[in-house]
């Protein structure tokens, strides 16, 4: 019982904590970054070369919208900027997973509480 109640103290604090870490993140954005290197169609360019000079990098986000797929490119000026709206939504995942897991054993504790 007295357990129950340490372990019950922790995990109040451990979702205050996650809460209060989720108010700091500001800008988000969802989606995945990734690097592309493309090939053009120019004869004789540096990308046909052997070895071959790829154009790039090319920065694509791939986000899910509505239930679907899709990819936009990203401008090089804004890159460090996205970098950091999907680093943010990343982030917010993880703390929203680890208040899942923690608020959910809270839960079962409170309830097994009142049965006593
Ligand atoms: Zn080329």
């Amino acid at each position: 019982m007295k357990k129950e109640k340490k372990r019950i103290c922790t995990l109040e604090r451990q979702i205050a904590k996650i809460k209060q870490k989720i108010s700091s993140i500001d800008d988000l954005r969802r989606g995945s970054l990734s690097e592309q290197y493309n090939i053009c169609g120019t004869p004789g360019c540096k990308c046909k070369a052997t070895p071959p000079t790829k154009h790039g990098p090319y920065y694509q986000l791939s986000f899910t919208k509505n239930g679907r797929s899709s990819t936009k490119f990203v401008s090089r000026k804004n890159i460090r900027d996205v970098k950091l709206q999907v680093k943010n939504y990343t982030r917010l995942r993880k703390l929203i997973e680890r208040w899942l897991e923690l608020g959910s054993e809270l839960s079962d504790l409170r309830v097994s509480d009142k049965d006593e």
